[in-house]
This record gives C-alpha cells, sequence and structure tokens, in this order.
C-alpha cells in the first residue's frame, strides 16, 4: 500500500567528510578504516587529476556508494572552507538520483580533525612536523623537492581555515559530527578507533562488523597505512 512514508529512505549509505587541512592525518585515518573494511572506499581528491569537471570527486564517491557491497564511502578532500562543503552537500543532492535508487539516502558524517579549541598556531606546529617528515611522500607536495613551496600551500590552507560551525549551513546540514584529537603522538590510531566507536551506532554498518575490531587489528592496519605510498603524481 501507498504511504507517505515510502517516500522515506529504506536505508542508508554513509559519506565520511573530513573538516582539515594538510597534515592533519586524513589519508593514514582512511587508509586503515579502508585496511579494515575492505568494502569502504576511499576516493582521494589527491588521486583525481586537475580536469575541468567540477564535481569529479563526487561522481567518483557516488560511483562507489551505487556498489551493492559498499555502504561507505571515504571522501578525503580537506574541505577547509564553507564554500568546499557546501560543494559536496549542492552535488551530492543533485548527483544522487543519477546513481542510487530512491530507497537509498545518505547520511552525512563530518569528520572534524581541527578542534574548536585548537589554535592556528598550534594545527600550524603540528601539522609541519608531520608533512616535513612525510617528504615527497605525497601526490602534489612534495616537501623534500620544494620545501618552501610546500610551506606556502600550507600556510594557505591553515590560513583560510574555517572552524566548524554547526549553527549554521553548510555546517548545519551534517547528520552527525567525530571528533578527532591530532595533539598526541600516534593520534592516526586513537582517531581512526573513535571513528570506528561512533559508526558502530548505525545498523547497516553493524553488520560489516564494526564492533569486532579489536586493538591488534587496528594497529596492523594502522601501521600498514603509516607506510602508505601514494602510486600518482599530481601536477
Ligand atoms: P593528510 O595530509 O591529512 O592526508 O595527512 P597524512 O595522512 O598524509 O599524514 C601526514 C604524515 O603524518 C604522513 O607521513 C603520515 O604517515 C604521518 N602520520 C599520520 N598520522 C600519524 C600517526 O598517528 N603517527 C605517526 N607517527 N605518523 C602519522
Ligand atoms: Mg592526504
Amino acid at each position: 500500500m501507498f504511504s507517505v512514508l515510502s517516500l522515506e529512505p529504506s536505508r542508508y549509505k554513509y559519506v565520511l567528510i573530513p573538516i582539515a587541512t594538510i597534515g592533519c592525518g586524513k589519508t593514514t585515518v582512511f587508509r586503515t578504516l579502508n585496511e579494515l573494511f575492505p568494502n569502504w572506499s576511499h576516493v582521494q581528491n589527491d588521486d583525481i587529476p586537475k580536469v575541468p569537471s567540477k564535481s569529479r570527486l563526487v561522481d567518483s564517491c557516488l560511483t562507489e556508494l551505487a556498489k551493492p557491497d559498499v555502504d561507505v564511502v571515504l571522501c578525503d578532500r580537506n574541505n577547509h572552507v564553507f564554500r568546499e562543503r557546501a560543494q559536496l552537500f549542492d552535488q551530492f543532492l543533485a548527483l544522487k538520483e543519477n546513481f542510487l535508487p530512491a530507497d537509498i539516502g545518505l547520511k552525512f558524517v563530518a569528520v572534524n580533525f581541527v578542534k574548536s579549541d585548537l589554535t592556528k598556531d598550534k594545527l600550524w606546529d603540528i601539522t609541519l612536523s608531520r608533512v616535513s617528515k612525510r617528504g615527497n611522500n605525497h601526490q602534489s607536495i612534495k616537501f623534500s623537492d620544494d620545501e618552501e613551496h610546500a610551506m606556502s600551500v600550507m600556510k594557505g590552507f591553515v590560513g583560510r581555515f574555517k572552524y566548524l560551525d554547526t549553527s549554521v549551513e553548510p555546517d548545519s546540514l551534517f547528520d552527525d559530527v567525530i571528533e578527532m584529537d591530532i595533539e598526541n603522538k600516534d593520534f592516526s590510531f586513537n582517531n581512526t578507533k573513535k571513528i570506528i566507536q561512533e559508526l558502530s551506532k548505525f545498523p547497516e554498518l553493524q553488520k560489516a562488523g564494526i564492533d569486532k575490531i579489536d586493538d591488534s587489528k587496528l594497529e596492523s592496519a594502522f601501521q600498514k597505512a603509516l607506510s602508505y605510498v601514494p602510486t600518482f603524481t599530481k601536477t
């Protein structure tokens, strides 16, 4: 029987959206999750060539979510300004029907790497130390080849960064926010653990065995993620 309720999605897929700058550990956390849950797709903006199409990242994410086994996409980009967050919501909602049946809804989860009390000076110190150690091991930021250029790109991101503000759009559109802490030594280990704990409340993800991850499985996935070497060079 038809009812208005039938317009509600019968189940959800999940889009994890970082709020971050360069060097916050987005890729490390997402590689760790991808090791633990191979069906969660990791789509890196840094792997997408610079092309005129403005919706390549969202197209790639929706292509992944259209696969029956894929319930979660890890949308790896900094989204450090409101405009980028708004663009993701606009594009996901506009393009969704081209990829997914109407009874599948999307939930948008903010992964907030920059807590409201982390000052920009502190953010700079932490991420500079990480990115300088990363050296050339990145698609486009080759710190060892050109430190000055890498630092100026990083400064741009930190300078423009807009803290998450869920009291107004676009940030009020997030269904959930998971707070990261990047101030401790192996922050990506703890951050991944927190994401798993928070996501385990969603019924669709419980069946993926999300609540069966222990510290030793997490540690081995995290170690693999730390040794990640990108295969693509972005110019
Ligand atoms: P992104 O720019 O936000 O994607 O940051 P990355 O994930 O590339 O992390 C920046 C650098 O810090 C990389 O060289 C990582 O291997 C390293 N890194 C990230 N998280 C941790 C951590 O918890 N412990 C250690 N020792 N290194 C980390
Ligand atoms: Mg990265």
